[in-house]
């Protein structure tokens, strides 16, 4: 076990590697899940303008001390302010102005009355006739439903910071600011190669002793989930021949990073070291992690290269566990997005002493969340993994996990809370 490398020595080594790719500007309309390669910052106010955040009357507050229903206050209306009108008056005392949500402030006034506290009944659209009197029933404090300039973002205020992967409210907050395109990293080109005589593309038949090919299919998900490119190249058989054949067309499609599944074991068919020791050079690392010991890294044509295992619940915890941190990297995101939950085992579980990512359901009793193994946890059931909301790390060493001990989970998706 001595001579295994610990886990997180393997992913700080790799990320060495990795530095975010160049900028590119994209419209607003195709920022989702973009990374912003630049601070944003509001150019002015945002609102520019004190307005209403109600449909109502713009008042002076001096004029309605004492105002209630019973001792209503009668303010003479001289003018009606919609939404993106500009109003040229200004509000005397014991004067009033129509204001619709989200229109400008008359000069003089300083608070808004909604309309539900006058005796005006309209409701819709402000397209009533406008009155020339209108009674208050309240006594609003000074300010009251105003939106001052300024309020929500001050001019020259740093509004995101790089590294953000933008989410829709961020898409919303940067049209706010009236900008139409945002400055991105670029996404990771990832060209992703299976091999396997054995492997058959879904949607053919099998012949005796074939089985599908998953994991193309499942490492270009989990790519685009990362934000990455996937170029998903045919697959290899496994001679030499036919695997230098598909990384010499994976190369040529000038990938940022290259992703090939199994091969990479000891079996005497395991031809993708000899191939990638012709094409650059690879360290076959034998690390401290239960599922997928055998994890291939390298440089082939310059571009930073992972031989995955071929077992699917290998690939995608290795894939979670380096290559995801990898592509944050690369695309420049600040935070990754490895949420974690500290959960109490609810079975006993046991390990080799390895890093174990253990695949577990989880529930929510109120207090906390539990931990269910989920019970196939073998290399080959991705259907176990399928069905797990997380991997709970059981750390080196560690040979025997009671029942009741604390562990983090990394959520692989959210859980819902019930279950159990
Ligand atoms: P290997 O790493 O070549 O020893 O493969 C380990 C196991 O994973 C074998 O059972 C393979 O058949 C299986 N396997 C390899 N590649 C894939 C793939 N692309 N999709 C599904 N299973 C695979
Ligand atoms: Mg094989």
């Amino acid at each position: 076990m001595t001579d295994l490398l610990n886990v997180d020595d393997v992913l700080a080594r790799i990320l060495s590697d990795m530095q975010p790719l160049s900028q590119e500007t994209v419209d607003l309309s195709r920022a989702l899940g973009r990374v912003l390669a630049e601070d944003v910052q509001a150019a002015q106010d945002v609102p520019a303008f004190a307005s209403s955040a109600m449909d109502g009357y713009a008042v002076r507050a001096d004029d309605l001390a004492g105002a209630s229903a019973e001792r209503p206050v009668r303010l003479a209306v001289i003018g009606d302010i919609p939404a993106g009108s500009q109003p040229d008056f200004t509000v005397g005392a014991g004067q009033a102005a129509r204001i619709m949500t989200g229109a400008p402030m008359p000069a003089g006034a300083d608070t808004v009355v909604p309309v539900e506290d006058t005796s005006d009944r309209w409701t819709t659209d402000g397209a009533a006739p406008l009155a020339d009197a209108v009674d208050v029933l309240a006594a609003p404090e000074r300010g009251r439903n105003v939106r001052q300039p300024g309020e929500t973002i001050g001019a020259g205020e740093r509004v995101l910071s790089r590294g953000t992967v933008l989410r829709p409210v961020d898409i919303g907050v940067i049209a706010a600011l009236g900008r139409a395109s945002v400055p991105v990293y670029r996404r990771p080109r990832v060209a992703i190669l299976s091999t396997g005589t054995e492997l058959v593309p879904p949607g053919e038949p099998l012949a005796p002793g074939q089985i599908y090919n998953s994991n193309s299919f499942m490492l270009a998900a989990l790519v685009t989930e990362a934000g990455g490119e996937p170029i998903v190249v045919p697959t290899a058989l496994d001679t030499v021949e036919d695997v230098r054949r598909r990384f010499d067309e994976a190369l040529s499609q000038a990938p940022d990073v290259l992703i090939s599944s199994a091969g990479v074991s000891v079996g005497t068919h395991d031809v993708v070291r000899t191939v990638i020791d012709a094409l650059g050079h690879i360290d076959l690392w034998r690390v401290n992690i239960r599922p997928g010991k055998p994890l291939a890294y390298g440089q082939v044509g310059g571009v930073p290269f992972f031989g995955l295992p071929g077992n699917p619940v290998s690939a995608m915890v290795t894939f979670e566990v380096f290559v995801r941190p990898s592509l944050a990297r690369l695309s420049g995101a600040q935070a990754s997005d490895e949420a974690t939950v500290s959960a109490t085992l609810a079975d006993d579980v046991t390990s080799d002493g390895r890093r174990s990512y253990v695949r577990v359901r989880l529930s929510h009793d109120g207090e906390g969340w539990w931990a269910h193994p989920v019970g196939m946890q073998s290399s080959a059931e991705l259907m176990a993994l399928a069905r797990a909301d997380g991997l709970l790390i059981l750390p080196e060493g560690v040979r025997r996990a009671p029942a009741g001990s604390r562990y983090p989970v990394r959520l692989l998706r959210t859980p819902s809370a019930g279950g159990g």
